[in-house]
């Protein structure tokens, strides 16, 4: 595709598990068009997924040599594994005037700001934790030991969000979620 000279927008997308993160960026893509980063990780692939189009399924060691190569804009250690977003193709599709979409956990995101000051950073939160507790509940594969640990980690993600985030998003109604996002890009997009 041709240069267009105008970059696109780079949308980080975090929030804690169950907050339903990928439901919006469903109802996003529905709405706008995003090219989607395929990350690096290191955890096992699942059920379903697809190496190269989930993730790209790497050991350890090859992901520290892209570590090492530089060849990430941010990566991160979560539940164990590493995950991180490939330098080069995000800014490739940015330079192309095509916005780009990363969902990430919280400590990646404070890295793309730095390395990509203009990233909006966008952390959904639930409408309380009771009703996160209640979603990660009716999941029905969580134990109750993962659940309250999961709500540990949510509680410091959300009060860091305060200073982290550029935008805070409930997540009350997806649809709506996904049209409060819409608004704030183009909102922002002439800049
Ligand atoms: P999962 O293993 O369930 O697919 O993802 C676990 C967490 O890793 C999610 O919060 C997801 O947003 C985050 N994640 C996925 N890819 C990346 C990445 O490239 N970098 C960072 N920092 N986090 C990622």
């Amino acid at each position: 595709m041709e240069e267009t000279g105008k970059t696109g927008i780079l949308l980080v997308i975090s929030g804690p598990s169950g907050v339903g993160k990928s439901s919006v960026v469903h109802a996003l893509a529905e709405r706008m068009e995003f090219h989607f980063s395929v990350s690096w990780t290191t955890r096992s692939i699942r059920p379903g997924e697809r190496n190269k189009v989930d993730y790209v399924f790497v050991d350890r060691e090859e992901f520290e040599r892209g570590i090492a190569a530089g060849g990430f804009l941010e990566w991160a250690e979560y539940s164990g594994h590493l995950y991180g977003t490939p330098r080069d193709a995000v800014l490739a599709h940015l330079r192309r005037g095509e916005h780009v979409l990363l969902d990430i956990e919280n400590d990646g995101a404070g890295q793309v700001k730095e390395a990509y000051p203009d990233a909006m950073l966008v952390f959904i939160l639930p409408p309380s934790l009771q009703e996160l507790e209640r979603r990660l509940r009716s999941r029905g594969d969580t134990s109750d030991e993962d659940i309250a640990r999961r709500l540990g980690v949510a509680a410091e993600q959300i009060e860091e969000a305060e200073w982290k985030f550029d935008y805070r998003v409930v997540n009350a109604e997806v649809g709506a979620v996904a049209d409060e996002i819409v608004s704030i890009l183009t909102g922002t997009s002439g800049r």
